[in-house]
């Protein structure tokens, strides 16, 4: 009797501990199974300079952030949402959080996102030269275009090529300057090496929200072209020799906008394509050979 006694004492402690951690166990499990936003992450695991998608099941417009950083959603098709999340060569390789709130719930995902090794180059300039630095209207012309976010999607399947030459230079090439490396410095976008005259295609529709020229200060980016493409997705042209359009106009993917010259800082004739996503240039090689919706 005595001892039955005992075993009693030993196990009730442990019964209540053990109904605690049930109840605890069932209500975090309940949460989750029950009351958690769908949300998927494409691709999965990412490396330096993919543009994620995030999709996303929910009613009202969710919101995504990664730390305080907040990327804007839009309807794809009804009660689904996608954001883009851009990354970059500048951007620590690593496991992040992407927080999705809607419809009064919040999920959280993991990110991994993966390092990848960009070519590197050696400048050597002469620092008694002025450099190349922007004007301040040319500086703020382009940070307003690159800032833009607009509601309508207005791309449709993979981009096209924007000129016929060969690449000279691949996205997310990073320099040394006079044997220092540049900490903030990457090649945003691709460089193609048509000759002087060549035409420049818009590689998906959009309307021209940026006309810089020469003439008017833009003595770093050249003669340049800012296509929208809605959604925060966003193209630039550089160094072009010849401007045919102007702001405001709505262009057709595959529609010639300019043509490729040598104006602004550059060593030789070649177009810069740069590919912006919610104000980062990424790599447009998804874009180029993927439908990204
Ligand atoms: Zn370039």
């Amino acid at each position: 009797m005595f001892t039955r006694y005992l075993k009693l004492l030993i196990k009730f402690p442990l019964l209540i501990g053990l109904s605690i951690l049930t109840a605890i166990a069932s209500i975090i499990f309940g949460v989750s199974r029950v009351d958690a936003l769908q949300v998927m992450l494409t691709p999965n695991a990412p490396k330096l300079g993919d543009t994620v998608s995030v999709l996303i099941a929910a009613s009202n417009t969710p919101t995504v952030s990664i730390g305080r950083k907040q990327y804007p959603a839009f309807a794809i098709v009804p009660n689904r949402w996608r954001a883009f999340i851009p990354t970059t060569p500048l951007d620590k390789a690593g496991p992040k959080q992407v927080v999705v709130t809607g419809d009064g719930l919040q999920q959280t995902l993991a990110m991994p996102l993966a390092n990848r090794q960009f070519p590197t180059q050696r400048i050597w300039i002469d620092e008694s030269g002025g450099g190349s630095e922007p004007t301040d209207y040319e500086w703020d012309k382009v940070s307003a275009f690159k800032k833009l976010v607009t509601a309508q999607k207005l791309w449709n399947g993979a981009f096209l090529r924007p000129n016929d030459g060969e690449i000279t230079s691949v996205f997310g090439v990073q320099r040394y300057y006079n044997g220092v490396f540049a900490d903030d410095y990457y090649h945003r976008g691709v460089d193609y090496g048509g000759g002087v005259g060549s035409p420049v295609i818009a590689p998906a529709a959009g309307y021209i929200r940026l006309v810089g020229t020469v003439g008017q200060g833009f003595r770093l980016h050249g003669n340049t072209i800012g296509l929208d493409h809605g959604q925060g997705v966003a193209s630039i042209f550089l160094h072009l020799s010849k401007i045919y359009v102007k702001e405001g106009d709505f262009v057709k993917a595959g529609q010639t906008i300019g043509a490729v010259g040598a104006t602004g800082a550059v060593t030789g004739a070649h177009l810069h394509w740069g590919l912006y996503v919610n104000g980062e240039a990424i790599d447009p090689v998804a874009w180029r050979y993927a439908t990204i919706e």
